[in-house]
């Protein structure tokens, strides 16, 4: 199930600009807010522009009737392709807070209720004193090509039928990133990896990972999914993939996903689409 986002998406609000004064006032503004007063609960400092425009993540329950009521939620997947790069990056980071924020209430050292700090970027125990930080947890993604330059795109038990994506898993403790990419590919499909280049991340606050993509070359190519993460693997061409598209018997990954970049790189120009409606 995804976290609540619409309610941060339309909670996003400026403030500002204020930098009359060489931006002392607004840096002490600034200071105020990291320090942050503990009753800040339901605002999230994001930063600040180039022109000295603060931003802060509300959340809906703090507006009460101050929501426009033609406003209707979104969630991240769909409000990511309505939104320029640097709104994408303030929601990413208002939802990666929230989600941290609902789900570290209580200390993870001595059980006490913890409170918010530092305009959401601490939550502080009054028992034991400790600090907690948003935790962001490395995940790897993969575009795992073979020696004919295939590609491998397998579907998730609880995927759609025709809903076909790179592989993707999260690093375990004491594990490299490479590591992690040949485990991964190897317990979900039973394909053994050697070369592995990485390519981007991407934040994926679902609900707090950094997605570290990866092009991977197999060394093997016979398929043995696992059938408990992957359902159905299969190997594409360029031309098999093209016409999976626009037949609709595989649906294109999520536009706003780093899955659709990696497959993108590898198929060398943009997805094709479906070709009948
Ligand atoms: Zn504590």
């Amino acid at each position: 199930m995804e976290p609540p986002h619409h309610a941060l998406l339309r909670g996003l609000r400026r403030t500002g600009p204020h930098r009359r004064d060489g931006g002392r006032a607004h840096r002490a503004r600034h200071d105020a807010l990291l320090r942050g007063p503990l009753t800040e609960a339901h605002r999230y400092f994001l930063g600040i522009d180039e022109d000295g425009v603060s931003y802060f993540a509300l959340q809906k329950d703090s507006l009460p009737g101050r929501i426009d009521q033609s406003a209707r939620p979104a969630g991240l997947r769909e409000a990511g392709l309505l939104l320029s790069a640097r709104d994408v990056g303030l929601m990413v980071h208002a939802v990666g807070l929230e989600n941290w924020q609902r789900t570290h209430r209580f200390c993870s050292r001595c059980g006490e209720r913890t409170v918010i700090a530092a305009a959401g970027h601490i939550r502080r125990c009054p028992a034991c004193g400790a600090e907690h930080y948003p935790r962001t947890d490395p995940a790897v993604i993969m575009a795992v090509t073979d020696e004919d330059d295939r590609i491998l795109l397998g579907r998730q038990v609880h995927w759609p039928e025709g809903r076909f994506s790179t592989l993707a898993g999260f690093v375990e403790p004491g594990e490299s990133i490479e590591q992690s990419v040949r485990r991964e590919v190897h317990e979900e499909v039973g394909i053994t990896i050697g070369q592995v280049e990485y390519v981007a991340s991407q934040p994926w606050p679902f609900p707090s990972s950094l997605m570290l993509g990866f092009m991977a070359r197999a060394t093997s190519t016979e398929i043995e999914v696992d059938g408990d993460e992957i359902h159905e693997a299969r190997w594409f061409s360029r031309d098999e993939l093209r016409a999976a598209f626009e037949s609709g018997e595989v649906l294109p990954p999520y536009g706003i996903s780093i899955a659709a970049r990696l497959i993108e790189l590898w198929y060398g120009k943009p997805l094709p689409t479906r070709s009948v409606a």
